[in-house]
């Protein structure tokens, strides 16, 4: 039988992924990750490229999520993560270690939110822990979040991130929307989701629900490309300190990508507790939180109270915050971590990486223009989206609202001419990608443009 294949070039893409049918559901290992009619199936990775099954090179502007900002395999985080490997005599120790608190003295001098550390295995368990924390400290057991704030494939959090139009409800109150089978009732009942971008509405909700909510979570640049407004943020900064609600940055894509303090950096605001994942990992598993002091103190074992004593951690363990993990702190990958913030420290990087992402904004912009396709790119530092609109985009309905369906069409034909994101999804740079990578990312653009115009 015929496969369907996405172009002739993936036939073995198109059969691993049959044969990967067979014991993975659906194929593939995260829902996210599959792309119809098959995936294309990577086997290699150098640099800003990746290379399928079918020996096909890409560009690659997913670079895992954005997590990988020094791009495939840097030279620097291999070494480092061996040496540590080969000091250490082993992968991991199961206690504590140094690079634990050297890895919390970056983060403290890079981020203005972060006084104190914990760290997690992944971005999920990273703003599960920032969640029950401020629950905990606040004694409140309510969360709100904004519609279309993605913060990890959790019940508490998988709810208003991608809501169909016709169950999104009232856009100054969004309704609570399930993303998956399997969320218990519970966490609809106490999720309130607020509307992005718009101060008043927000605040009407917050000041009739502060006696019960705990913390507002937020992407402050929603799924990386769309910003808050500085208005808009700076006020709901001010609004959760009168009302006690405790302010949740979630940076788990921003961080690192903006500056490398952060999107708080940029925008001048401290929340109560930061999230960190992606980059933080150069490429490994890894989530962290920080905050402040007096936040980030229920979770030690004496709930923060003292200066622990032996035995206080049985004593007054109903007042501390329980937080565990097995790899917490992981020294191979905290040694990857502090290896990619080294290079990206390093003179001049960030820089040119942002210079690099706003040349190819412009000349992509360039080239819709050229052909008369309504068209706009947004984003902040390294990260950015391709929009087909000229409509102003302030949130998750304004982007709904754009010409998917084209940017859909665009994206398969980029496939198939080698520009590696998943369809719809937004680009992500790094520092190994070149001007020679942005000539052909501009020049496959006008192809598949041409291609879909039937030009
Ligand atoms: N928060 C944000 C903003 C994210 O982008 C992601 C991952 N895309 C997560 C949380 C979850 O991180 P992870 O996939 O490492 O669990």
């Amino acid at each position: 039988t015929k496969l369907d294949l996405l172009s002739e070039n993936t036939k073995q893409s198109a059969q691993l992924f049959e044969q990967a049918k067979k014991g993975i559901p659906g194929g593939v290992t995260a829902n996210i990750k599959y792309i119809a009619p098959h995936p294309i199936i990577m086997e290699r990775g150098k640099g800003s490229k990746l290379y399928d099954v079918d020996k096909n090179e890409y560009i690659d502007y997913l670079l895992c999520y954005g997590a990988l900002i020094l791009g495939h395999g840097h030279p620097y985080v291999f070494e480092s993560v061996m040496k540590q490997m080969k000091e250490a005599g082993t992968t991991i120790f199961g206690t504590p270690h140094r690079l634990e608190s050297v890895m919390a003295e970056k983060l403290i001098s890079l981020y203005p939110g972060i006084e104190m550390v914990r760290y997690t295995n992944s971005g999920l368990e990273a703003t599960l822990l920032a969640i029950r924390m401020a629950m905990a400290y606040t004694g409140k057991s309510k969360l709100a979040k904004f519609e279309g704030h993605y913060h990890g494939g959790f019940d508490q959090v998988l709810l208003s991130v991608n809501p169909e139009e016709d169950q999104a409800g009232n856009e100054k109150i969004p309704n609570t929307v399930p993303e998956s089978r399997g969320i218990p009732d519970y966490y609809v009942e106490n999720t309130v989701i607020l509307p992005f971008n718009d101060l008043i509405a927000t605040e009407k909700i917050l000041r009739a629900r502060a006696h019960e909510i705990s913390s507002i979570i937020m992407e402050p640049i929603q799924g990386g490309f769309i910003p808050a407004d500085q208005e808009f943020i700076t006020g709901l900064r001010g609004l959760t300190e009168e009302l006690g609600i405790l302010l949740i940055f979630d940076e788990v894509k921003t961080g690192f990508r903006l500056s490398l303090g952060g999107a708080q950096k940029n925008y001048d605001i401290k929340p109560d507790i930061t999230a960190l994942g992606k980059v933080l990992g150069g490429g490994f598993p890894v989530g962290a939180i920080g905050g402040k002091k007096e936040i980030m103190l229920i979770s030690a074992p004496d709930g923060g109270r003292d200066i622990l004593t032996a035995g206080a951690e049985n004593k007054n363990k109903q007042d501390a915050l329980f937080h565990s993990g097995t790899y917490n702190g992981h020294p191979t990958i905290l040694a990857s971590g502090l290896a990619t913030i080294e290079v990206l420290e390093s003179e001049g990087t960030m820089e040119s990486l942002f210079s690099n992402t706003q040349l190819l904004r412009h000349q992509l912009e360039d080239v819709y223009q050229q052909y008369n396709i309504p068209m706009q790119t947004i984003g902040e530092g390294s990260i950015f989206n391709i929009i087909l609109t000229q409509n102003n985009i302030k949130n998750y309905r304004d982007m709904n609202k754009a010409d998917t369906t084209l940017r859909k069409k665009l994206d398969y034909e980029l496939l198939k001419l080698g520009i590696y994101t998943k369809p719809l999804n937004r680009y992500s740079m790094s520092i190994a990608h070149t001007e020679e990578d942005i000539t052909r990312t501009v020049e496959a653009h006008k192809r598949a443009i041409q291609i879909i115009l039937d030009l």
